[in-house]
This record gives structure tokens, sequence and C-alpha cells, in this order.
């Protein structure tokens, strides 16, 4: 029997990701893919967040995605609720919290694309397997190999066209999406009830692209507008294609009596998409789309746990939100970082209390980006009034949940509509920094005060010094390939702030008393061993944003 370190069920974006970086980070590692399809292969979910692209260079393949010739997504417009007036957003706006200081974010966080999953899924597995994973497709997982009365999984079965197979592994990551293999198994799924849609989505030529909803005249936007039983999401895949899908709660579906006719008679009742459609008709993306008007469940849910003892999930398989905020893909991508630094951190470990620590992070950090986006779902299925009050409510959420964040309602709403959950959380997103870098960059998405100048002003002469009730404690976080130890110094609203591991010895300084010219020495000469150390202005200015210094 053929034995891997790991074996992976689905080559979706979950499956590439997870095997892809694990190859990257540990070429030795024997890896398997186990796809029942045969790529490309048809699948929904086609408009991206640009959160997920600083992962794609990660695993190596953003320049392929970048020319594939896929249409560049800049932003998105939206009718929502009873007044009809168009309204949206470029991820450009993000670059205005930058330039104030002179500064731009990176073009991998204002651009994502409108793909066809097909191409866009086959080009990541074929990576995949150049990377050095060995993929199987139209390999069916059939069944689990586990320990008697044990939960360890130690293989699997699986069926291709030459009949049954067992392969042994010492891991087993499930990325077998809303099939969810594992999760099934072992009924550890939770449904959200109160989102339970379904969607029915179809491809359209002959459009009459209106410029005003989706960009002229390169179609980078997309377009969601609101229809009598639920909305509509209009998405350019080429010049002469588009996806036009409709999210309806589950009650309409079972009260019409054809599906089909309840989506062409969304369609066409909804006088903003009907105009762009009025002579199109309909096509099929790819060999295997076996019908006009596809349909998928829609349903929201999570896992109880998301892993195990030698088993992981991630991607749909673990949890899904709702599609409001085109962020599957993303969290995918994202998560799937994390997934590959815990397996790869949990491989270099030889400490039992150590690895259990590793998949508590993980299990913590994922249920947190679920969390914070069925919240910001909610939000937009709770809100039918005036955009004005709905941007108030947006500022109202980040608020809650980060104090320190300094936007106007609009920007409020535009992160939240990016899909940018909050500022703790988007530090997160931003790939493999050491935490001060995400930070910072955080900080500048959420609009967190950087007034450098009057806080050097302010401690100048000042001693400077934890206050009393901060507290220290052991933390983690994701950077290039494991999972970190740092020092995390709490503020009394919390709110925290990592340390990287060279910067630990700032502790010592300010549990004494110390000045700005000390920090900013001892910054300097961790810089000198080229290792990692925010300015001594940076590190008082964000001890100063969580409320710790006296
Ligand atoms: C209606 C709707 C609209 C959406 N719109 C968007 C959007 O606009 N933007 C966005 O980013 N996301 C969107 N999503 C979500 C997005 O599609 C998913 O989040 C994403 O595809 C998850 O990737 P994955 O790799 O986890 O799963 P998948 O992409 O589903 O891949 C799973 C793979 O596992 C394989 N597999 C399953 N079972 C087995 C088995 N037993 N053995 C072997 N292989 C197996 C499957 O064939 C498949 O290739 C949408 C979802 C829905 C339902």
């Amino acid at each position: 029997m053929k034995t891997y370190d790991l074996v992976v069920i689905g080559g979706g974006p979950a499956g590439s990701t997870v095997a892809t970086l694990i190859k990257r980070y540990s070429p030795d590692l024997k890896v398997l893919v186990l796809e029942k399809a045969l790529f490309p292969r048809h699948h929904v979910g086609e408009s991206l967040l640009a959160g997920a692209t600083p992962v794609l260079k990660e695993m190596g393949v953003y320049e392929q995605v970048n020319k594939h010739g896929f249409l560049e997504k800049l932003g998105a417009t939206y009718i929502w609720g009873h007044d009809r007036k168009p309204w949206g957003f470029s991820f450009d706006e993000l670059n205005t919290a930058f330039t104030s200081q002179g500064k731009r974010v990176s073009e991998i966080y204002t651009k994502a694309w409108q793909v066809n999953r097909a191409e866009y899924d086959h080009i990541l597995l074929n990576h995949t397997e150049e990377a050095g994973v060995e993929v199987l497709q139209g390999a069916r997982v059939v069944r689990l190999i586990q320990d008697q009365g044990s939960e360890r999984i130690t293989g699997v079965e699986y069926k291709d066209q030459d009949g049954l197979h067992t392969v042994a592994c010492s891991w087993l990551v499930d990325c077998s999406g809303q099939d969810a293999f594992l999760g099934r198994k072992m009924s550890i799924r939770q449904y959200d009830e109160k989102m339970n849609n379904y969607a029915l989505w179809g491809y359209w030529q002959g459009v009459r692209w209106n410029p005003e909803y989706l960009g002229s005249p390169e179609l980078t936007r997309i377009f969601v507008v609101t229809t009598q039983h639920g909305w509509l999401w209009c998405i350019p895949l080429r010049r002469d294609t588009v996806s036009v899908g409709l999210v309806t709660h589950r009650q309409t579906l079972q009260h019409a009596q054809n599906s089909d006719q309840l989506y062409l008679n969304e369609l066409a009742s909804c006088q903003e998409i009907h105009s762009m459609l009025k002579d199109a008709y309909m096509v099929r993306v790819t060999p295997d789309q076996t019908r006009d008007v596809c349909a998928i469940q829609d349903w929201s849910y999570t896992s109880q746990r998301m892993s195990g003892p030698s088993w992981v999930l991630v991607g749909d398989s673990a949890g899904f939100v709702d599609p409001i905020l085109s962020s599957g893909t993303m969290l995918t991508h994202e998560l799937g970082q994390k997934a590959a630094y815990t397996l790869l951190s949990t491989f270099a470990s030889s400490s039992d209390r150590q690895i259990q620590a590793y998949w508590d992070f993980y299990n913590d950090t994922y249920q947190t980006y679920l969390q914070a986006y069925r919240d910001m779902a909610n939000f937009w299925y709770s809100n039918n009034f005036s955009m004005e009050s709905w941007q108030w409510e947006a500022r109202r959420i980040l608020t809650q949940r980060d104090s320190t964040i300094n936007l106007t309602d609009r920007e409020a709403f535009t992160r939240i509509a990016f899909g940018y959950a909050s500022r703790t959380e988007s530090v997160g997103l931003f790939g493999s920094y050491a935490p001060f870098e995400a930070l910072r960059l955080a900080d500048g998405l959420f609009g967190t005060s950087w007034d450098a100048k009057s806080v050097a002003e302010k401690y100048a002469e000042h001693p400077l010094k934890l206050k009393e009730n901060v507290q220290i404690s052991d933390g983690m976080y994701y950077y290039w390939g494991r999972i970190r130890h740092t020092k995390r110094i709490i503020g009394e609203n919390k709110e925290y702030l990592d340390l990287h591991p060279s910067e630990e010895c700032f502790i010592d300084l300010l549990k004494n008393t110390c000045t700005l010219d000390t920090l900013s020495q001892t910054a300097r000469s961790i810089q000198q061993r080229k290792e990692l150390a925010r300015s001594g202005i940076d590190l008082i200015v964000q001890l100063d944003n969580i409320g710790a210094l006296v």
C-alpha cells in the first residue's frame, strides 16, 4: 500500500492551496491530492476578492492567474432595497487611507478577478502538480480507514476507473467542498437557519452591457441588485459572457412550481437586468455543465470542530458563508494557508501539548473568520432602508469590534463590502507579514491614528511604562510557513499588540520605566542585527492606541 504524509480530498482552491504550500516549504513531504472530477470542471463562485491575492503570490501562481486573461475586478455596483439608485465603490478607495500618509497599497490588495472557475481551479491544480504534488483526477474518496475505536484516520479508500484502491497517510486534509466528506461522516456540521438560501444561475451572451453598472469599457465591476424574491448577481466573465445568478430563500423555491421559471421570471421582473438581457440567450460555459439553469443549495454552515487527531477541514468542507460578500474563495485560500502552516508546525514538533495548542489556534482562527463574515452577511440581509443609515450601521459594527478605528460612515461601509471584517481580524488577511507590519497595513486600512508627531511630542519628556493592569501573554501568529510564538501585550480594553520574537526585549524595558530614546536605540540595534523590529515611535503609537501606556 502506498503511504503519504498527507492525503488531500478534493482539488479545488482549498486542496491546491494546502498541497502547494506544504510542498513549497517542505519539498520532501509526500502529498497526494485525490479529486473525483476531471478538470476543468464547472463550479459556482466566480467573483473573487483581493484578500486572496497575497496567498496566490505565496503559492507561486499569481503571475499565471494574472496573465490568463480573466477580467480584472476593480469594484462593484449595488442596487439594494427600496432605493433604486445605483451606488458602488472601487477597491482603489482603500488607497485613500494610505495616500493621506504619502503611501499606496500594493496592487495585489486592490485587484481581484471575475473568473470562469473551471479555468481558475484548473490553473491552480496544474500548478500544484508542477510543485511536486501527486494529483489523481477521477479518483473519488469513498471510505475512511480508522484505528478501531479511535478518531484517528490512517488512510482512505478511493475509486477510479480501475476500481478500488487504498492509500495510507499520517494526515488527512478534507477539502471536498460542500460535499464535506468528513463533516458529514462525523455529523459535526452546524447550519445557520437564518441563511438557508438557494441559488439558481446561468450564463448569457448577446448582452447589452450597461457601463454604469459594470464599468466601462473593461467590465471591471460586478453588479448586485435586489429583486422581489432575493437578489441577483451579475458577473461578467468575458467580453461576451455574463454569469447571472439568483439567491433566494429556500421557501420561495418550495412555493415555486418550476425553478427554471422562477429564475427567468425574476430576471425579467428586474428592470436593470432585463434591459441588459433583452436580446441575450443562455449558453453553457464548460462541457460538463449539464443544465442551462444551474442550481445549488446555499445554506450557511460551520463545523463544531475544524480538526481532530490526524485530520483537518479546509474551505467549504469546514464552513460556508452566504455569497453576498463573494468571500468564499478568499476565505478558502486564506485558511488553506493557515492549515498548511499548522500542518508544517505539527510535523516539526515533538510535543503533543504544543501540537494541540497549534490546532486550537487553527480552530479559533477559523471560527473567528467565519463569525466575522457571518456577521457581515447578516448585516446585508438585515438592512433594507436608506443607504445613509446603512453606512452608519457599518461604522457602528466596525467600531464595536474595534474602538480604535477612525473612518467615515462611507469608508466603514466600503471596508465591510470589501470583506474586511475588522482591524484586528484583517491583520491576518495581509499574508505573511510580521505582526507589526500587518498591523501597520491594517491601521492604514482602518484609519487608526498614526499621528506619530503628536505622540512623539506627548511622550518626548514623559517616562514610558506599561500600565499596571496591562497583561503579557503567550500568543501565536502565522508567518512564512510556520506558526510562530510571540508575546502579546493586552491593553486594558482587551485590544492587543503582538510582538515579533526579536522585539521581546521591549517588554523588559517597558515593565520598568524607559524613554522614547531608549526604545528607539533598542529598535535600531535589533534592525542592525538584520532582525525585524518596529521603530520606537511606531511602538509607542501602537501601545498608545491600545491604552497600554501610563
Ligand atoms: C451560490 C454560490 C455562489 C458563490 N459565489 C462566490 C463568489 O462569487 N465568490 C467566491 O469567492 N466564492 C463564491 N462561492 C463560494 C465558493 O464557490 C467556494 O467557497 C469555493 O469554491 C470553496 O473552495 P473549496 O476548494 O473548498 O471547494 P470546491 O471548490 O467545491 O472544491 C472541492 C473539490 O472536492 C472534490 N470532491 C468532493 N468530494 C470528493 C471526494 N469524495 N473525493 C474526491 N474529490 C472530491 C470536488 O469535485 C471539488 O473539485 C459561492 C458559493 C455558492 C454556493
